[in-house]
């Protein structure tokens, strides 16, 4: 399909997405696929007004029938997955098979979401006063805010709002600046479901368009009273303390360096297939792609060259194509990036395999590279860094002990995983004295997660938790009930106050 076809399939007309002044473009070939105009800070301030006023009819609709809504969302991303899994890979370069593992993903937190709109459950407790009962209520919160990064365009949306609508909260949306078109793509899916279900109240679901100066506005705003917020650890800092400053909620999801230890009875055949998933798959740029790999010094040379072995074999090219397994990066700031890292690893004493810009010929405005792999003699602070960029730097240990602590001498804390057969590393691993990361895996690569658990990280990740579990209960407001059902009137811990 061209990219043409590719838009008019996911029902983009001839001149929608053109005379704006923000261009996108394809990573794929680096050509401009539109222009779209940028929301205004008073038109930001409208919608959030707007947002207000769904709020206060959303909230009074029963969550199992809130549910419906997502259910319906629910089936139109079923009917929809190729078309939007083949405009994720065109906007944002992941290779076709991870595009609709992306809407899968959407998929799957509708079912999970629908079931918990009849599960919001709150606890009875047990109260110290005769004739008196203490329950504990959770309430719609207002507005919730989701800013978005490029790499995983929709999935994260989804995530937030298909769990923020059941809770009671309508959405505004800020993608990101180089992946808007997927974000319309589901406002268009969006507004479809909402047709199906008849009643719901307007602006339940708004996107804005723009960088991050629209991000501020949205966050800075008092009518925001959550704002779900995954990007890079400096946009983190800076939209964190603005959320803070007003005692806003916020939910961090940002950057992560996430680490595999490979223990001497690990099985490597398995080893080998995991770290190159979660290396080099989306071309390096997931949170949760496996960045730094510490090897026991005892199977170290018999993993690192099968791993070379592996790399050299990698199909790299267009991300639509079949077979293809490694598509570009985002843009060329981001194979600049991937250079100077390099570079930086080389002059603290690495050796690099790999990293070389590829496909220059076929795709001179596009940014394809080769997978790299960086032989390091400790964690220099290049190692500490999270580039955005199918980098794997490789180190050797002795100690278990030793290996849970370089893992952990990161500022970032998402994901982690070991290898081994041996029960006592696996539960030491994942024991208090274990991973420090919000993440921690056992014969399973870091990336990857399913939508049942709770995803984030702790440290210079955030602190956030989204998607399954109780995440949910960042999306509302928990109440405390004490009903007093005799009739006296006597006071918590025994106090005398008479009249
Ligand atoms: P980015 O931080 O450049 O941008 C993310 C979003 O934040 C964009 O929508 C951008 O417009 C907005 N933004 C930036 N500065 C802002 C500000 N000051 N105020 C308001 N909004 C602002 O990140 P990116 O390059 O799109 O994505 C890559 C980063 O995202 C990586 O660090 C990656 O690890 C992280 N990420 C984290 C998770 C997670 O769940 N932890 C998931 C995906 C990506």
């Amino acid at each position: 399909m061209t990219f043409q076809e590719i838009l008019a399939a996911s029902g983009f007309a001839q001149g929608e997405l053109e005379g704006g002044a923000m261009d996108v473009h394809t990573p794929v070939d680096g050509s401009r696929i539109a222009s779209l105009q940028t929301h205004s800070e008073s038109q930001v301030h409208a919608v959030i007004a707007r947002g207000r006023e769904a709020f206060d009819a959303w909230r009074k609709v029963p969550a199992p029938r809130r549910g419906e809504l997502v259910r319906l969302l629910g089936a139109e991303l079923r009917a929809e997955k190729e078309n939007l899994g083949r405009l994720v890979t065109l906007e944002c370069g992941k290779i076709y098979q991870e595009g609709l593992g992306e809407v899968q993903e959407m998929i799957d937190i509708c079912d999970f979401a629908v079931g918990l709109s009849r599960q919001l459950y709150g606890l009875t407790i047990a109260s110290e006063r005769p004739g008196h009962a203490m329950r504990e209520t959770w309430h719609p919160m207002g507005v919730c805010g989701v800013i978005s990064a490029f790499n995983f365009p929709v999935a994260v949306w989804s995530w937030n709002t298909a769990i923020a609508l059941v809770c009671g909260n309508p959405v505004i949306w800020k993608p990101s600046e180089k992946t808007p078109l997927t974000a319309l793509s589901c406002k268009k899916i969006f507004d479809r479901a909402v047709a199906r279900f008849g009643d719901a109240p307007d602006d339940l679901l708004q996107v804005l368009v723009g960088g991050r100066e629209v991000g501020d506005t949205l966050v800075s705003s008092p009518d925001v009273a959550i704002v779900s917020a995954t990007g890079s650890t400096r946009m983190g800092r800076a939209v964190g303390a603005k959320v803070a400053e007003r005692f806003g909620r916020c939910i961090l999801e940002l950057g992560g360096n996430n680490a595999m230890i490979v223990t001497g009875s690990a099985d490597l055949e398995m080893a080998v297939r995991a770290i190159v998933f979660s290396a080099v798959g989306t071309a390096g740029q997931r949170c949760t792609s496996l960045r730094r790999l510490i090897v026991h010094e005892g199977v170290y040379d018999a993993l690192v060259p099968r791993l070379k072995e592996a790399y050299s074999g990698l199909p790299i090219g267009n991300p639509l194509e079949e077979g293809v397994l490694v598509g570009p990066l985002i843009d060329a700031d981001a194979r600049a990036g991937m250079q100077t890292a390099l570079d930086q690893a080389q002059a603290a004493g690495g050796t690099v395999h790999g990293g070389a810009a590829a496909l220059t010929d076929s795709y001179p405005d596009a940014a394809y590279v080769a997978p790299a792999i960086v032989e390091m003699p400790g964690q220099s602070d290049i190692v500490k860094h999270e580039t955005f960029a199918p980098i794997l730097y490789v180190m050797k240990y002795s100690e278990l002990e030793e290996a849970i602590g370089i893992q952990n001498a990161v500022p970032q804390g998402l994901s982690s995983c070991i290898f081994t057969t041996d029960v006592r590393e696996a539960e030491e691993f994942l024991s208090d004295v274990g991973s420090d990361c919000g993440i921690a895996n056992v014969n399973i690569g870091p990336s990857g997660a399913e939508i049942g658990g709770a995803f984030g990280g702790e440290k210079e990740t955030g602190g956030g938790r989204e998607s399954g579990s109780d995440a949910w209960k960042g999306y509302m407001r928990r109440q405390t009930n004490t009903v007093n059902y005799s009739r006296e009137l006597p006071l918590a811990q025994g106090i005398k106050f008479d009249i």
